[in-house]
């Protein structure tokens, strides 16, 4: 608690010292306007912490429990781009949030429905450690990138700390000035958080609570973009007001929502879940969306190469075709691509990947297209993904820095089926649709090896069960095609013989 009021102090004199050493360099301007932003900026959070119920009443509150039902929409997973956000399998997900504010201690923990007392996965943040354990199954994964998890936690912040988090960076805090969205009339300050990401803090003017908070972030497929938080039906719990919904939109498209079951500001922090066993099995640390230092080129026959575990479990594929280079699938993001990019340059020195071809149009498989676009790379797709791929190069994408493509990208098209290349490294391309999983799906088929390249209608990971819905059309469509398959490269896993994957579809075909 005292490091709450030393931070604050500390940062009103600097800013002291800064309008001080500044006053005789600025006597002949109008200046010290930031200084004033600032102020009015801290009086708007003051007031909000008021209205909150008073930092005593606040601070009071040593733990505090949330007990959340969040329903999750994925974005780019429909079957169309244009396609509505999917909400995930099985519904809403009820979450329980335990927060120690003067500890910095955060436990997020996924509930199973039926048995609250052994949760699905829990993510536990402290000031030193952060990690993810699953009981079930007794594994631990130790986080260094919070990236992949902030889809989570994003739609869980507890609005109390979020208000004392802006006074503890007071030096950072600027009225922005006013906004008024859908009839409710707004004051705006920034402020940077610990992790130096710049927030925008909505303050109703006449309730003076929290309304809304704005982040600006960068995405592959929608370039700068902003995320908003609107908290709704705020309610008296103690002494303090609570939001008890919070709907959180990427891009202007929901996310999240999460509704509050329950707000104990009287809770307990049990030491027990701050820590895992010492058997617990470790994984490799969750990373985001960054090439694995695991990634490996095989050469699976003269020109043809697969890259395995671009970033863990995540594989993909190139063909040497004379004076250029044929890639199949864009892994996850720009990062993992110019890793992708290298690796083919340090196999075939020199020689241009002129085609990429994506599977489909779904994030996972997307993320790449702006790294191959900025590396003069055709894309191959379906008709109908065209235009997505038109809008991925479009977007500003400022935040990280990256000019403007400057043309339009090279975009070649597969209508039911599209050869390229000839003889030992020709790779066909067949559309398999239609299937559940997207109206518009390729693989690739390299005859020389009688290998299929195929993207999450069929997953290896040495289960021979698979999802039947998505396998059996597809199943039905090679035999159609009367391609004979004895490898199975799928983008997620490890490779497969034919014979297993074929086992799988007599056994969906037996059960369904
Ligand atoms: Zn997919």
């Amino acid at each position: 608690m005292t490091g709450r009021y030393f931070n604050r102090r500390a940062a009103v004199f600097v800013g002291l010292i800064v309008s001080l050493s500044g006053s005789s360099a600025l006597a002949q301007s109008n200046g010290g306007s930031s200084i004033e932003l600032q102020r009015q900026g801290m009086e708007v959070v003051e007031a909000a912490i008021t209205a909150t119920g008073g930092r005593a009443a606040i601070m009071s509150a040593n733990t505090v429990e949330l007990l959340v039902s969040t329903e999750v929409y994925s974005l780019g997973q429909g079957v169309r781009p244009d396609a509505d956000a999917t909400v995930g399998d099985g519904g809403p997900i009820t979450l329980r949030y335990l927060i120690d504010i003067a500890g910095d201690r955060h436990v997020y923990e996924q509930v199973l429905s039926d048995t609250a007392n052994q949760p699905r996965a829990r993510l536990v943040v402290l000031p030193d450690e952060i990690f993810v354990y699953t009981p079930a199954r007794n594994i631990v994964q130790p986080v260094v990138d919070m990236t992949p998890l902030r889809p989570l936690t994003r739609g869980l912040p507890y609005v109390p700390a979020t208000l004392l988090d802006a006074t503890d960076h007071a030096a950072s805090i600027r009225l922005l000035g006013d906004k008024t969205i859908a009839g409710t009339a707004y004051r705006v300050v920034t402020y940077a958080d610990g992790s130096n990401q710049q927030v925008a803090l909505y303050f109703d003017r006449q309730t003076r609570l929290l309304g809304r908070s704005e982040i600006v972030e960068s995405h592959e497929q929608l370039g700068d973009h902003v995320v908003e938080i609107v908290y709704d039906d705020y309610r008296t719990v103690g002494a303090l007001r609570i939001p008890h919904k919070i709907s959180v939109y990427t891009a202007g498209t929901l996310a999240t929502v999460s509704e509050f079951n329950d707000v104990d500001l009287a809770a307990t922090m049990d030491a027990a879940l701050l820590i895992y066993p010492d058997s617990a099995n470790q994984l490799p640390a969750l990373t985001g969306p960054v090439p694995s230092p695991e990634m490996e080129v095989t050469e699976l026959s003269d020109g043809i190469y697969a890259i395995m575990n671009a970033t863990a479990g995540y594989n993909l594929m190139f063909v040497d075709h004379g004076d250029h280079v044929f890639v199949i699938e864009a892994p996850i993001s720009t990062a993992i691509t110019r890793a992708v990019l290298q690796k083919i340059d340090e196999t075939l020195p020199g020689k241009p990947v002129r085609y990429a071809m994506i599977t489909h149009y779904h994030y996972d498989h997307s993320g790449g297209l702006w790294g191959f676009m900025t590396n003069g790379t055709t894309i191959v797709t379906t008709p109908g993904i065209e235009q997505f791929v038109y809008d991925v190069a479009a977007v500003p994408r400022t935040l990280d820095c990256e000019p403007p493509l400057g043309a339009r990208p090279g975009v070649e098209l597969v209508r039911e089926n599209r050869t390229f290349g000839s003889g030992d490294t020709a790779v066909e391309v067949y559309d398999v649709s239609p299937n559940p999983h997207a109206d518009e799906l390729l693989i690739a088929y390299l005859p020389a090896l009688k290998l299929m390249y195929v993207a999450d209608v069929y997953n290896y990971t040495g289960q021979i069960q698979q999802n039947n819905e998505l396998l059996l059309p597809l199943a039905d469509k090679l035999e159609e095609l009367g391609l004979e398959i004895e490898r199975v490269l799928p983008t997620h896993g490890q490779e497969a013989t034919g014979e297993t994957f074929w086992e799988s579809v007599r056994l969906g075909r037996e059960g369904s």
